[in-house]
């Protein structure tokens, strides 16, 4: 029996999830391996078109799609209500507001 679109995109969630988890343990030893994960993540995304949430969109550059970590690679600014994601990576900022 075929899955309907909901269905997919919930496992897809959770797959996301879990990579991102593992991406998070994995960065203090490899981080090329948590940029990987990414990689994955956005495949297994793009397959259903799911949009990432957004505790997990923050997860990531969305410049170079590098795991970003704050305090290691990437540095956190709250400036008024928004915070910005600086990516040492590609040195490039992400935006975002806070509600
Ligand atoms: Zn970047």
């Amino acid at each position: 029996m075929k899955k309907n679109k909901i269905q997919l995109k919930k496992e897809a969630l959770v797959k996301v999830r879990g990579l991102f988890n593992e991406a998070d343990k994995q960065f203090s030893k490899d981080p090329k391996l948590s940029n990987k994960y990414v990689k994955l993540a956005r495949q297994i995304a793009m397959k259903v078109n799911l949009r990432f949430p957004r505790e997990i969109k923050r997860k990531f550059c969305k410049h170079c799609y590098f795991y970003l970590k704050p305090g290691k690679n990437c540095r956190v600014r709250v400036y008024k209500s928004r915070v910005s994601y600086y990516c040492e990576n590609c040195k490039k900022f992400m935006r975002f507001g806070i509600k």
